[in-house]
């Protein structure tokens, strides 16, 4: 695959999309997952404020009297408690145990009048956002460019009169950073995920690929073969009429022999070309098959019957065994025809002289078994599934008497798949082959 320009390019191409596209998911995904992981951590910290405000609201307010003004005992459950402005140190908010919770990001409290005037704080608040000030939720920054989170309630009097507010904030430097490990862990775990997914792709392309290249290869074998087979009696066309033509004072008999060489390279030409036709049209299933009631044992004895003579010219002894009477199957009886000759002319052209062709017909449950063995040259094992492939032979030399382009036993194999039946070898190289072909009895 690796030879092959066009090949390669497609599977770059095939892998530059496929990261693309998977790049572009995990992308979105990415995007979605931070801010949904924003989302949910800014809620779990408004939750925690607003659970604060709750608590100290509900513990505060009883103790409320005037408004605008703090009872002491608010010192109890606020210890950092500043009044009136004055300067106090800041207070450890895990040290405010309203809720019996440690709060480790800093804290503040803020307590207004109703006019937003600041009472006392714990801690130090950012300034007020006056623009803001009716809002419950507020996002506040301080003089440095912190950012803090804030949430403010009512207080209403133990007489039930509005007292003023209750604010607390907390400092989103923690949700901040957490973002920022996020952002981190986003920008480098995406490349990281795009370089696999790269290589991913380009191993994926491959595989798929592969399938396509094997056909093209295929394809480009059958091209060479073809071109091969045919090229074979056109150069012996080619040469015996170069030969006739210079030729000088050409005699009646040299004339008719030139005719019958060129006949019989014709011939050859023709019937390859039949078989490719035929074999293609069976590939594009457009060969009209019929459906008609065949008799195995007539076709079979009609066989044997034609080709008598073929086997006492090449020495080889031809015989039937019908085991099994009056079996039919529903096929073409052209092409099953074609299908056990191919199979017969095999049997006794790689048959040495002196040999024997068994032909057999048996029955299985429903199935006809057809048997071709003979006592020839025999198969290596490695060889055994390739002889069904176009073109392919054994012996490669393609200029040698016996068999033909080697497509007789595609054909073989291509009318079977069309009768829904099988066709086996087996084979013992140097001592004979059986051909074992099954096909479906009529119901
Ligand atoms: P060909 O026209 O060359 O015979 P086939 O497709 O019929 O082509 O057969 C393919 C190859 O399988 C043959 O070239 C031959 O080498 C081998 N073969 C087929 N049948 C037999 C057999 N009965 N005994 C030995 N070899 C066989």
């Amino acid at each position: 695959m690796h030879q092959n320009r066009l090949f390669n390019r497609t599977r770059l191409q095939l892998a530059a999309w496929y990261a693309g596209v998977m790049g572009a998911i995990l992308g979105v995904c990415g995007v979605a997952v931070y801010l949904h992981l924003a989302e949910t951590h800014f809620e779990a910290i408004a939750g925690e404020i607003q659970t604060l405000v709750g608590s100290l609201h509900d513990s505060i307010e009883p103790m409320l009297e005037k408004p605008g003004e703090l009872h002491p005992r608010v010192r109890q459950i606020l210890p950092g408690l500043c009044v009136g402005g004055q300067l106090c140190r800041p207070v450890k908010t895990s040290h405010i145990h309203v809720l019996g919770a440690d709060y480790q990001d800093p804290y503040y409290v803020r307590f207004t009048n109703l006019s937003f005037q600041t009472l006392a704080t714990v801690n130090t608040p950012p300034p007020a956002d006056s623009a803001a000030q009716g809002k419950n939720w507020q996002i506040l920054t301080d003089e440095k460019g912190r950012r803090y989170h804030q949430f403010s309630m009512v207080l209403t009097t133990s007489a039930g009169q509005p007292w003023g507010y209750i604010q607390v904030g907390r400092s989103l430097s923690g949700y901040q950073r957490y973002l920022a490990s996020l952002k981190v862990f986003l920008l480098i775990g995406l490349p990281i995920a795009m370089v696999s997914i790269g290589g991913a792709s380009w191993w994926l392309a491959g595989l798929a690929m592969q399938p396509v290249y094997n056909s093209y290869r295929q394809i480009q074998q059958f091209t060479a073969d073809a071109a091969h087979e045919l090229r074979t009696p056109l150069a012996a066309i080619q040469a015996t009429v170069e030969t006739t033509l210079g030729t000088e004072n050409l005699n009646l008999i040299e004339a008719q022999t030139t005719l019958q060489t060129i006949t019989r390279q014709n011939q050859r030409l023709a019937q390859i070309v039949q078989d490719l036709l035929m074999l293609s049209r069976m590939d594009l299933k457009v060969l009209p098959t019929k459906h008609q009631n065949c008799c195995l044992d007539d076709l079979l004895h009609d066989l044997v019957e034609e080709f008598a003579a073929f086997a006492i010219s090449a020495k080889v002894s031809l015989e039937l065994s019908i085991q099994a009477q009056d079996l039919y199957v529903v096929g073409d009886e052209e092409q099953l025809y074609r299908l056990v000759m191919n199979l017969i002319t095999n049997a006794i052209q790689y048959s040495y002289p002196g040999g024997t062709v068994m032909l057999r017909l048996l029955k299985e449950d429903s199935t006809a078994i057809i048997q071709v063995e003979d006592t020839g040259v025999g198969i290596e094992t490695a060889e055994q599934t390739r002889i069904f492939d176009r073109f392919y032979r054994v012996n490669q030399d393609r200029s040698r008497q016996t068999g033909g382009a080697g497509l007789g036993l595609a054909i073989a194999q291509a009318i079977v798949e069309l009768h829904k039946g099988s066709l086996k070898v087996q084979s013992q190289f140097g001592k004979g082959s059986i051909f074992t072909l099954r096909l479906p009895l009529k119901t």
